[in-house]
């Protein structure tokens, strides 16, 4: 049997069929990942681990910034040497760039067969069984204002914390942001699958979880908060710490700041986007908060929370930015004195507010200044701040291997701080103690104690 463009369609009935899978951009496409493997597992294809044995290749892809963005492009661009394969493999895109450049990418030179959004993964195997049996390209991507996948247990591949999608999409509209178009409404899985869900992670040995959301602290399901949902998952036997991404300064409530001071399961590390220090760009960019509301949280964070650590996402560049308005963030980072922040060029994503409304008009000269000058800063500041942990004792989670050495291993604080210690004979999972004898800007250094 041929399909349309001539190759030999798999008997797909008589074979199991493999499916390879790689994901870009950031950790709620990781637990998409996890998603789809399980519902492709759960309807008989196997996994691959080599793309070459693969009859699916899945990129899981982000619009959200530039360079994954042209990562998936050029990885699509490498993919073209499948073509000369004499059994047909489908390519397929899956995530925010499928839902954000629709049938642009089918309809495009380069090989794919099929797009599916973030709201379509069900429909996954039937769509990879219907372009090997020769229906064409297809694709699914349809946003739903109701799917979150509260059904389905992801299949995870390692690591020692677990990934938990607490709920999906965002109704908040920064100008600047793709995300409310390529994953929708804001929805919230109930507490009773998410503390189920943590319950069975708990019993496979995970110690750690992560609960996720694009704008985690709008959590709202049948009259419970997101700091009734930590309060609930915190009460998991066997689950030691519980962390959470990404939070909007614009709706912190108290009861949140209570559960993280008070819980001891709950780590004390809050990662909080400031994106920019003017209060003009923080209204171009539609954040629903002035800097000094910003720091005005910053200040009741600290008040209410021992040791708080504070990490943040800052974008520089932002069309029609000033000089002026540029050092209202630099003033502001040094006001709040961020533990590390993510520090960022400003690119354009089109079919967002931003992109229709104003021109990328600050020069690339000048947002490279900019972005250096910021980083060097907040480097002085995170180093400063890392040598206060010198000499303490500190417990870490021991995730495994350093990246540099493998001689040495690595682990995370509370805080979410990195330590790299000397190897004896720990694995990834125990939690240690270490005696902090170094530091730099980006990680500390420690004994075991
Ligand atoms: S809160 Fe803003 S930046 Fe975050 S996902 Fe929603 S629209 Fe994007």
């Amino acid at each position: 049997m041929e399909t349309k463009n001539g190759k030999a369609s798999k008997p797909v009935t008589e074979k199991r069929l493999r499916f390879y899978i790689e994901t870009y951009g950031c950790q709620m496409n990781e637990y998409d990942s996890e998603l789809v493997r399980s519902i492709l597992l759960e309807s008989g294809f196997g996994e691959a681990f080599d793309p070459d044995l693969a009859d699916a290749i899945l990129l899981n892809t982000c619009s959200v910034r530039e360079t994954a963005h042209n990562r998936v492009f050029g990885r699509l661009q490498s993919l073209d040497r499948l073509r000369a394969k004499s059994e047909k493999v489908v390519v397929g895109v899956l995530g925010c760039m499928a839902q954000s450049l629709k049938m642009e990418l089918l309809e495009n030179s380069i090989y794919v067969d099929l797009i599916a959004g973030p709201d379509s993964y069900r429909s996954l195997p039937s769509l990879i069984k219907g372009t090997l049996e020769g229906s064409g390209k297809m694709s699914a991507i349809d946003l739903s204002e109701f799917e979150t996948y509260d059904d389905i247990y992801p299949s995870r591949l390692e690591g020692v914390n677990a990934w938990i999608a607490v709920m999906r999409g965002c109704d908040n509209f920064c100008t600047f942001c793709i995300v409310p178009y390529a994953r929708g409404r804001e929805r919230s899985r109930s507490v009773e699958s998410i503390v189920e869900e943590t319950r069975k992670l708990a019993d496979e040995g995970y110690t750690q979880v992560t609960l996720l959301g694009q704008n985690v602290n709008s959590y709202s399901h049948d009259g419970r908060s997101f700091a009734d949902l930590m309060n609930a998952v915190s009460k998991v036997v066997g689950l030691k710490r519980i962390r959470f991404i990404s939070p909007h300064p614009k709706d912190f409530p108290d009861d949140l700041i209570d559960c993280v001071a008070s819980n001891t399961r709950v780590c004390k590390h809050i990662h909080l986007p400031l994106q920019a220090g003017s209060d003009r760009i923080l209204e171009m960019m539609n954040r629903d908060y002035t800097a000094e509301d910003y720091i005005r949280l910053v200040g009741k964070l600290r008040d209410g929370i021992a040791d708080i650590i504070l990490t943040t996402d800052i974008i520089l560049g932002f069309p029609t930015e000033t000089r002026k308005e540029y050092e209202d963030t630099v003033k502001l980072v040094e006001e709040v004195r961020f533990d590390s922040a993510f520090i960022f060029k400003y690119s354009e994503r089109k079919g967002t507010v931003a992109a229709r409304r104003w021109k990328d008009d600050v020069p690339p000269e000048e947002k490279k200044y900019r972005i250096t000058r910021l980083n060097e800063i907040q480097k002085g500041i995170s180093l400063e701040l890392n040598r206060r942990f010198i000499e303490r004792v500190m417990e870490i989670l021991v995730e495994g291997p350093s990246k540099r050495n493998p001689d040495e291993w690595s682990g995370r604080t509370d805080g979410n701080k990195m330590v790299i210690f000397p190897r004896s004979h720990q694995k990834s999972g125990d939690y240690i103690k270490v005696k902090i004898t170094g530091a730099t800007a980006n990680t500390l250094k420690g004994d075991i104690v």
